[in-house]
């Protein structure tokens, strides 16, 4: 709009210009002229670059001392666009029709300074353009032109815009090791985010995801800290780039602040019970990481810990977050989690109470989500002394400052012209590369795979034809259930295996993920008579959040029922799960000659599954996660000595595949490895060489991975911690030496004081199966 703007300005004051010289009106063409030079300076953007955040943020100072209350308190309330949508019997039409009366109320009369998330569904790209005009319209139309802040879910790729790429969820991309390409996969989300003139992701989570029952593991990087922040880091470069404000790039938000990913039942929003001293030495680091990186918002645990939700923690938001992380962004609460403090917590007695208590507490601002309660409540607690003022002006001046990097005081949305790569070809490219590298490979008895060539594939088990499976929840909707028709034009597992194989391919439906009747069960084992190999494809639907909690990790009875079957006709088998958590397989596994796990690849996954049981991908994946062997023994890999097999003699660490396993078509071996010194100090890090060569016959990529075990320390150390890696491509016999570099202060523990130590002592490290002592001075 603004360049229009300016471009017909120039033409008109060139055409006046020559008039006016011409009749040598100088006073008139004087005033003309003044006026066409203030047109232009309002046609430009006020600012080009990149706010400082010192300018971000006394701008937002000198704009919350206009406020009055209700527009501070407007700025702090987050309201669901569904509550602004036309419905009819109930429901929000489609597509979206905005309620102008009802969103003019919510902006004019409320000052509501942030609108979040879709109606039902996933609308088209023209539509959310109109929708974010309309509301930024209105916004802007007001006294003090203060922009709406809108956020959306776009967790793995811009899932709410149809048509857009919708990329493998996290915990694949965790798996790919490969912090790059991660990075590449948060520039397309963000572009076609802000395609959607959508400037606010609630993403990435950097929870850890070490509570294989929690139905939203899939949503984390996985159980390692380190790799955690890692892959945080590398995804919020992509997201918010150099320069936030500008027209590719979105503000992340780190989710959800802190500890929300423990539920000691496992189960989605019920009690963690985590010490401080775990929080800090497991939790916090990735939260910390991505805020020293600059990550704009946080959103907040919707759970409690210790027995304090956390939207009622003072410590943990206060001290913790906007204290020692010194975080300048602001805090948004997650989903009606204030209104949750009376309603299902019971540590306020009615809404005000919540109020008051998380705004105390250090929330900034309320996912509301459908009313002005919150809104109504918190003007009262201020005028009563209840909540500070200058708490409320704290609040504010960081949501304002957010608006201001953002650069949505200048463009509240853009020119539809400017993403002409949206769901195109070259994104969609990014996200098979993303898918490549993701597949885990955890069995391949006597190199079933790839597949030999002529050979007739039976296809079956109840995620062989379903986008369900492939993209998980957050997929158009919530839940994820509608993927089967949105994602038509993309390839499930099955279709892409046809695509490639034409009638070498049979395939065998009737069974689900929840039933297995007899005759369906026959049915498969009778056309796997004519078959020689099985592609299994097992593991879970979409899910998210409490609709996914479960009561047994083991993989769903119909399906065990399947695979057993099939082990009687003596065909060899292979397995492909597509899951958001890792379904307990023991059962089963025995009867597979090969193994696959490729979590939720996303819409590009049918095509890469295929490409790898073909051979013309070579699979490169590991496990972020430790994959469980029983349902009552899920320690991670970085488990205590008490919990190995050595003293946990009727259990014990037995993981059916342990965190970074993944095989490969090729083999890979290492050696010299070698450490600068014997020891490390505060000034004298320690740098580590080893070399590592292709020994088979293909092309591959490994990810090597460098661990350290602390021998003695005053808290009972991890059996080994990961510090580093890297992920190397080798040609057939090629070999190449990597490089690490560890300091002291990497080796460092949370102490029962709660301070990071190194405490002097012997240590090991270990590359690819070789060990190497230090000694830390
Ligand atoms: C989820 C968040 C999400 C929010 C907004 C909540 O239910 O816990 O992860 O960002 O909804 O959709």
């Amino acid at each position: 709009m603004k360049s229009y703007l300016l471009k017909y300005s120039l033409i008109i004051k060139q055409i006046l210009k020559i008039v006016f010289m011409k009749t040598q009106r100088v006073g008139l063409w004087l005033f003309v002229a003044t006026f066409m030079v203030t047109m232009q300076l309002r046609a430009q953007p006020r600012h080009e670059g990149p706010y400082s955040d010192k300018e971000a943020w006394s701008n937002a100072q000198n704009l919350v001392q206009k406020m009055n209350l209700e527009q501070k308190v407007g700025q702090m309330t987050q309201i669901s666009l569904e509550f602004f949508l036309k419905t009819k019997d109930g429901q929000p039409i489609a597509p979206h029709v905005l309620d102008t009366p009802k969103l003019k109320e919510a902006i004019e009369k409320y000052h509501v300074g942030s609108i979040l998330n879709v109606g039902a569904e996933a609308q088209t790209l023209a539509n959310w353009r109109g929708i974010i005009t309309e509301i930024q319209h209105i916004a802007m139309a007001q006294a003090l032109k203060v922009p709406i802040l809108y956020g959306i879910d776009a967790i793995h790729g811009n899932n709410y815009t149809l048509g857009s790429i919708m990329f493998p969820q996290q915990i694949a991309m965790a798996a790919s090791f490969n912090p790059d390409l991660v990075k590449k996969a948060g520039e397309v989300s963000a572009y076609e985010t802000r395609a959607s003139f959508i400037p606010w992701n609630f993403s990435p989570v950097l929870d850890l995801g070490r509570m294989p029952v929690w139905p939203r593991i899939w949503e984390t990087f996985g159980e390692d800290p380190y790799l955690v922040s890692v892959m945080g880091d590398a995804i919020i470069s992509g997201y918010q780039g150099g320069n936030v404000a500008d027209k590719y790039h979105v503000a992340a938000c780190l989710k959800h602040f802190m500890g929300y990913s423990m539920p000691l039942s496992g189960h989605d929003r019920t009690p963690a019970w985590i010490p401080e001293r775990e929080l800090r030495e497991y939790f916090l680091p990735p939260f910390k990481s991505a805020i020293n990186h600059g990550a704009l918002t946080v959103m907040v645990n919707s759970a409690e810990i210790n027995g304090i939700p956390v939207h009622a923690n003072h410590h943990i938001l206060t001290d913790i977050l906007k204290g020692e992380l010194k975080f300048k962004g602001f805090a948004v609460s997650d989903w009606q989690d204030i209104e949750y403090l009376w309603q299902r917590h019971h540590v306020a007695k009615d809404n005000k109470d919540a109020v008051r208590i998380a705004i105390n507490a250090g929330i900034d601002m309320s996912m509301v989500p459908v009313d002005y309660s919150f809104t109504k409540d918190l003007i009262e607690l201020v005028k009563s002394g209840d909540v500070s003022e200058s708490r409320i002006n704290d609040a504010v001046t960081r949501i304002v400052y957010v608006k201001y990097k953002l650069g949505l005081f200048d463009r509240q949305t853009g020119h539809g012209a400017d993403y002409p790569l949206f769901g195109g070809k070259e994104h969609q490219q990014v996200n098979y590369d993303v898918a490549a590298q993701c597949v885990t490979l955890l069995k391949n008895q006597h190199n079933i795979l790839p597949l030999k060539k002529d050979i007739k594939i039976l296809v079956t088990g109840p995620s062989a034809n379903t986008m369900r499976s492939l993209n998980g929840g957050w997929a158009r909707v919530w839940q994820g259930t509608t993927s089967d028709e949105t994602e038509k034009d993309k390839n499930t597992i099955l279709e892409a295996l046809q695509q490639r194989l034409g009638n070498q391919v049979i395939y065998a439906a009737g069974v689900t993920f929840d039933s297995a009747s007899k005759d369906g069960i026959q049915a498969a084992v009778d056309q796997a008579k004519s078959a020689d190999v099985i592609i299994f494809c097992g593991g879970e639907s979409s899910y998210t959040e409490t609709p996914g909690n479960i009561n047994d990790l083991t993989i769903s009875p119909p399906q065990i029922q399947l695979a057993q079957a099939l082990s009687t006709t003596g065909k060899p088998m292979v397995m492909i799960l597509t899951q958001g958590r890792p379904r307990i397989v023991c059962a089963i596994e025995p009867y597979m000659q090969g193994v696959l796990d490729a979590f939720y690849p996303g819409n590009q996954g049918g095509n890469v599954i295929a490409d790898i049981l073909l051979g013309k991908i070579n699979p490169s994946g590991k496990l972020p996660y430790t994959y469980p062997r029983y349902t009552n023994a899920l320690s991670n890999y970085y488990h205590k000595y008490t919990e190995s097999k050595e003293f946990d003699v009727n259990g014990g660490y037995d993981p059916q595949w342990e965190f970074g396993y993944g095989l490969s078509y090729t083999t890979f071996s290492y050696s010299n490895l070698q450490l600068s010194n014997t020891t490390i100090s505060d000034n004298q890090p320690l740098h580590i060489s080893v070399t590592v060569k292709n020994t088979g016959d293909r092309t591959g990529k490994e990810t090597v991975l460098v661990y350290t075990s602390d021998l003695v320390a005053s808290i009972t150390p991890e059996v080994k911690r990961l510090r580093a890696f890297k992920k190397v491509e080798l040609q057939p016999s090629e070999k190449q030496t990597l490089h690490f570099t560890i300091s002291k202060q990497d080796l460092s523990f949370i102490n029962s004081n709660l301070k990071p130590v190194t405490e002097p002592g012997d240590f090991t490290l270990e590359v690819g199966g070789l060990k190497q002592s230090f000694m830390v001075k």
